[in-house]
């Protein structure tokens, strides 16, 4: 089951597109290397980094928020924002979020 949903996103990050960059968009102060954009698979999102879209692909492309806070009715789509969100008003309280997705999820 894990696996599945894994597979699920790690086929659209094999569809990741890297658009060719403009020379003439790009700003006098950026290194040419770093001047990369990257389009989600799915929406019309872009990104300077690939880990930016995998991230997205992950938690925010065509998904509801899945983070709920323990403490409160606070939903999101990232844990660490949730992380923080629990941090800023629940001092006191355990770091943890819960997932409603059931996806198997990194914590610290
Ligand atoms: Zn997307
Ligand atoms: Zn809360």
């Amino acid at each position: 089951m894990l696996f599945a949903l894994s597979m699920n996103y790690s086929h659209l990050v094999s569809r990741i597109i890297e658009l060719p960059v403009d020379p003439l968009a790009m700003n006098c102060s950026t290194s040419p290397s770093r001047a990369r954009v990257f389009q989600c698979p799915t929406c019309p999102k872009r990104f300077s980094a690939k880990s930016s879209v995998i991230q997205h692909i992950k938690y925010d492309c065509n998904r509801l928020p899945r983070f709920v806070c323990p403490y409160c009715d606070k939903r999101s789509k990232y844990p660490f924002s949730l992380y923080k969100h629990i941090r800023d008003v629940h001092p006191d309280c355990k770091v943890y979020c819960k997932d409603l997705s059931g996806e198997k999820e990194d914590t610290r």
